[in-house]
């Protein structure tokens, strides 16, 4: 399997930052995310602040980005990335379709997670509580299962786990049509809390009660410390040092992900040190290993 020099994760303007520099350190790069962007930025109706570039919308700075990307013919690799393995020497990468990968090292630039976790999800994560339907389904063969989406790329996930299990209950946290294959059974609920024994039992809802064996809940983003254990938070953000090295050595962490001010200029900044960082990280690890 091809080794990278750097996994990034992520494709909002921290990410995207860090690729192009790294790329300009001539280290070999696999980026994570989506062709799309970040619903942040396209999202954004007008923005002032973005050196250069005043009152520009945010499709069109999306279309500058992803300009800039081609230009230097960096690739994003479209998948999400559902869990990163420390391995010592360098990091293994699982994505939600169970691919693997391997960098010498990693920088997260995934953004904040919007929300709290439900009551009970941390409690019982991988005993009935999952975050990726492609990975965990066969588990799940003639069983009970609910599905928490928080965007319609999630229908196809809840179709794929419909093949494994006997009922799906499928709870769309979004606005606009859901489109699933029949036999799924779509309820229009807020979900509150995951409860159970030693195992998932039940998922508690505003206005009702489900039994089931387990919980697919499928967001945008994972919060940090489930994409790489051992992680050290801080209110939801990782903590960095001012190289924006974690606690991991040889992971950096960058933008929205490692505090506030949420901004865009802050992100783009950020993703540049921690892609410098990484790049002389590898670059001491290869002259100690040449000594
Ligand atoms: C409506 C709106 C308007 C705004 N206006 C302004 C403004 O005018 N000026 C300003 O400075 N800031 C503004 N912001 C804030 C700005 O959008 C954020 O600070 C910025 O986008 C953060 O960049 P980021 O790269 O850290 O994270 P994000 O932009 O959130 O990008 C993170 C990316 O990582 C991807 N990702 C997450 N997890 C994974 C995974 N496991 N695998 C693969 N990919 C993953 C996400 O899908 C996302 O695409 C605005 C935000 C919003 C929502």
């Amino acid at each position: 399997m091809e080794r990278y020099d750097i996994a990034i994760i992520g494709t909002g303007p921290a990410g995207l930052s860090a690729a192009i520099t790294a790329v300009i350190r001539k280290k070999r790069v696999v980026l994570f995310g989506s062709r799309s962007l970040s619903d942040k930025v396209e999202k954004a109706h007008t923005i002032q602040n973005y050196l250069g570039l005043p009152s520009i919308s945010g499709q069109n700075l999306q279309k500058a980005f992803l300009r800039h990307l081609d230009e230097m013919q960096i690739a994003v690799t479209e998948e999400r990335v559902t869990l990163v393995y420390p391995m010592g020497d360098y990091f293994a990468l699982q994505t939600a379709t169970n691919a693997m990968y391997e960098a010498e090292s990693v920088i997260l630039a995934t953004g904040v997670v919007q929300g709290k976790p439900y009551a009970g999800e941390e409690q019982f994560l991988g005993r009935g509580v999952s975050y990726c339907a492609t990975c965990d389904a066969p588990l799940y063969r003639g069983k009970t299962t609910a599905v928490i989406a928080s965007n319609p790329k999630e229908e196809a996930e809840a179709e794929f786990l419909a093949e494994y299990a006997e009922k799906v209950y499928y709870f769309p946290q979004y606005d606009g049509e859901v489109h699933v294959a029949d036999g799924i059974e779509v309820v229009h609920d807020k979900p509150v809390s995951v409860c159970g024994d030693t195992q998932v039992g039940t998922l508690e809802t505003e206005q009702g009660s489900y039994a089931v064996d387990g919980v697919f809940i499928l967001r945008e983003a994972v919060a940090p410390g489930q994409l790489l254990p051992g992680l050290q938070t801080e209110g939801g953000h990782v903590k960095v040092d001012r190289a924006l090295q974690t606690n991991v050595p040889g992971c950096f962490a960058c933008g929205d992900l490692t505090g506030r001010p949420y901004q865009y200029i802050k992100s783009a900044g950020e993703g540049n040190v921690a892609a410098l960082s990484a790049a002389a990280y590898l670059d001491g690890k290869r002259r100690a290993h040449k000594a």
